[in-house]
């Protein structure tokens, strides 16, 4: 079979959840028993969203290759249990660095370079990359941005061209807004007949409307739009807002959106496979059925829902597993301190000490540990969390009162947490970060042995400091157990101490690889423990 390609962008306003549908769309094909992959095309200059601040575009979804990459990555992993790959996610940043890079060593013999057909073959090759292997039966690829942007031109000519070359292998699914005019008591489709206009006169007729809207449409108009828009009746759907992400691919399949991909593409489901979404439904009917609540505090330093993104899903996909509605309070660390901690922290039944870079608000996130730990709270520490866990124990248990990560305090007399000499030498190259999947190896008896129910694993990291090895006796004689650790490196992985009730700090970043369908233990087991 030819690989297919399915084209996903959006127009009108943004922010209307491309990388849901998207990830819906995936988990649908899916279900018809095809094999998928996500991909997204994001027409800003950064090379990846790995320098960008969290307040500008959310939490960096790192990929088990070791990409940064924009936060939809985890929605597409989420909803799908696919791994993706640097593969999975270019920017114009990086089609530009490509396509100078060429010039430089002379690929195009002299040729002067033009956006067209320089940067046009540039993202066609990237947009096909993921079809070399043979590994997958479609491939999804979301563009970012709304038409119209300046930005996004490029992008849409390559997909204009694309279109072409792969003749009846290709959709392009066009997802809009449909507001309610309150004064006037109606619903508008003005904005998507002009927003399909746009992509019509950049010579894209999309195949399927998919149109976001607060208040339920009728089929009068589902009609017109078709009617106006030269799709057919069948090919515009609707995406009303709901409860919940996960119950959109629910509603995508009640409005036969699958069917109509498969059909557009003169395809059925795979032979000898009948669909099936009842993992998923039952998902949803025990997210619906949810009653007892725990409440856990996020002690980090980005109010903001995107800034944790993963951690919250993971929090509450592991609160519908096991029966428990997760209340997510956001605790600022950098207005923590010694008088405040109590009223902050007290009536939680758990607390997540949140990753993040710098400074800022670290203080906090000790007084936080500090008070967590006297008081038996169950605490799960990641990445800096991990860190901040380990300088906490250091002041506070082993009396080394100016403990510290170099990061923040070059000159402390206890770095307890440590840049490796070979990252030392990496920085000076410009590269540091320990980036992506490595494998861990967990303690006989210890805590995390048992949760995982293995003695080896393989998570996520992106940092560039260490657990400091020169300390491990002290730490561990005083109660603090190194209780994972990398094979190769003899890097700490996971800090533990068994004589609380849940204390667990992991180096690495265990919700990039929670996922719907397959919780992730360490989430699942702190939840069940509140
Ligand atoms: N800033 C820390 C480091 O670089 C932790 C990073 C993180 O939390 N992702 O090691």
């Amino acid at each position: 079979m030819k690989t297919k390609y399915i084209f996903v962008t959006g127009g009108v306003v943004s922010s209307l959840g491309k990388g849901i549908i998207s990830s819906s769309i995936g988990r649908l094909l899916q279900t018809c028993g095809y094999r998928v992959t996500i991909q997204k095309f994001d027409p800003y200059i950064n090379i990846d969203p790995g320098t960008l601040n969290p307040y500008e575009h959310g939490e960096c979804y790192v990929t088990d290759d070791g990409m940064e990459t924009d936060l939809d990555l985890g929605h597409y992993e989420r909803f799908t249990g696919i791994h993706t790959t640097r593969n999975n996610s270019v920017t114009t940043g990086k089609i530009y660095q490509a396509v100078i890079e060429k010039e430089r060593r002379g690929d195009y013999l002299g040729k002067t370079i033009q956006v067209v057909p320089h940067i046009t073959n540039e993202i066609k090759e990237r947009i096909k990359a993921n079809a070399a292997g043979g590994e997958f039966d479609f491939i999804i690829t979301e563009i970012g941005g709304t038409i119209g942007d300046i930005e996004s031109a490029p992008f849409l000519e390559a997909i204009r061209q694309l279109r072409w070359e792969l003749g009846g292998n290709s959709l392009c699914i066009h997802l809009t807004y449909v507001p309610y005019l309150k004064a006037a008591g109606e619903l508008k489709t003005k904005p998507t007949q002009h927003s399909v206009k746009e992509l019509q006169s950049l010579g894209i007729q999309p195949d399927i409307l998919i149109l976001r809207t607060e208040k339920h449409l009728n089929r009068e108009i589902l009609q017109k739009v078709a009617a106006f828009c030269n799709v057919s009746g069948d090919a515009v759907i609707q995406s009303e807002d709901l409860p919940s992400i996960y119950e959109v691919p629910l509603n995508m399949h009640r409005q036969r959106l699958d069917k109509t991909i498969l059909a557009k593409l003169g395809m059925d489901h795979m032979e000898g496979h009948e669909q099936s979404l009842s993992h998923w439904e039952e998902f949803v009917r025990k997210e619906k059925d949810l009653r007892t609540g725990v409440k856990v505090g996020l002690v980090g330093k980005y109010d903001l829902q995107d800034a944790y993104k993963s951690i919250r899903e993971s929090l509450h996909i592991a609160g519908i597993h096991t029966g428990k509605k997760v209340e997510i309070k956001f605790v600022n660390s950098e207005n923590l301190d010694a008088s405040n901690v109590e009223e902050a922290l007290s009536g939680l039944d758990g607390v997540v000490i949140c990753p993040g870079f710098g400074s800022r608000g670290i203080e906090g996130k000790i007084e936080a540990v500090t008070y967590t730990r006297t008081h038996n709270i169950p605490t799960f520490g990641i990445c800096l969390g991990m860190q901040m866990m380990v300088i906490e124990f250091a002041r506070n248990v082993l009396g080394l009162k100016d403990a510290h990560s170099s990061e923040m305090n070059p000159e402390t007399p206890h770095n307890v947490i440590d840049m490796m000499e070979d990252q030392k030498q990496l920085s000076q190259l410009g590269g540091t970060m320990r980036l992506g999947g490595y494998t861990c190896e967990l303690a006989d008896g210890s805590r995390v042995r048992d949760i995982y129910g293995k003695d080896r694993i393989r998570e996520r990291h992106r940092h560039r400091y260490e657990f400091n090895n020169n300390y491990k006796d002290r730490f561990q004689q005083a109660g603090m157990r190194c209780s994972g650790r990398n094979p190769e490196s003899d890097l700490v992985e996971i800090v533990e101490i068994p004589s609380l009730k849940w204390f667990i700090g992991t180096q690495f970043h265990p919700e990039y690889s929670s996922t719907v369908l397959t919780p992730h233990p360490l989430f699942v087991n702190f939840i069940k423990s509140l």
